[in-house]
């Protein structure tokens, strides 16, 4: 039986929010990655190679056509990256250097308003987002069909306490010329 996986998704690990059952994926629609945070890092082969491996994976041989990054209400690991000093202390072995991959967009939230924590939260949820969609383009492979227009980049927030989804296209505005 031939299928044509069209999506490649980025979720996060919570049990809560797993896109088959969010967005009802069947088999054979979605090739799916799922880490703390639902973070895409930049190109790195060496400390980032079972993501780098995932999306090649998904972009050069199944040919997706649309990647999503799905953040999510009340996601613990935005929460840590919010809670990180701001002197960088951190106490994990692992899980604080892996969320400070969207770092960028903690300093947009910060700098963009004094709200209370839990609103800072939600804000990171989506702009992390965003910077996860712009890591995305370091992938020469990635970069290359956003180009060409045979894959398109769009991020999206799960909100399952009050049963709500957004989605956003993200418009590069990227020629091939112009080194990233
Ligand atoms: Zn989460």
């Amino acid at each position: 039986m031939f299928f044509h996986v069209e999506f490649l998704v980025f979720a996060c690990s919570d049990s809560r929010v797993c896109p088959s059952y969010v967005l009802n994926f069947q088999p054979g629609e979605a090739f799916v990655v799922r880490n703390i945070a639902n973070m895409v890092p930049p190109y790195d082969k060496s400390k980032y190679s079972g993501t780098g491996a995932a999306i090649e994976y998904a972009v050069v041989h199944l040919k997706v056509e649309n990647i999503v990054v799905i953040g999510h209400s009340c996601c613990g690991g935005i929460k840590g990256l919010m809670s990180i000093p701001d002197d960088g202390t951190t106490a994990s072995d692992f899980i604080e250097q892996w969320v400070q991959i969207c770092n960028p967009a903690k300093s947009k939230v910060k700098e963009a308003s004094n709200s209370d924590f839990s609103e800072q939260c939600t804000n990171l949820e989506k702009e992390a987002v965003n910077v996860s969609l712009g890591n995305l383009l370091t992938y020469p492979f990635v970069r290359d069909a956003v180009v060409k227009k045979t894959i398109a980049l769009k991020g999206a927030h799960y909100d399952f306490v009050n049963g709500a989804f957004e989605l956003w296209d993200i418009d590069f505005k990227i020629s091939p010329s112009v080194s990233f």
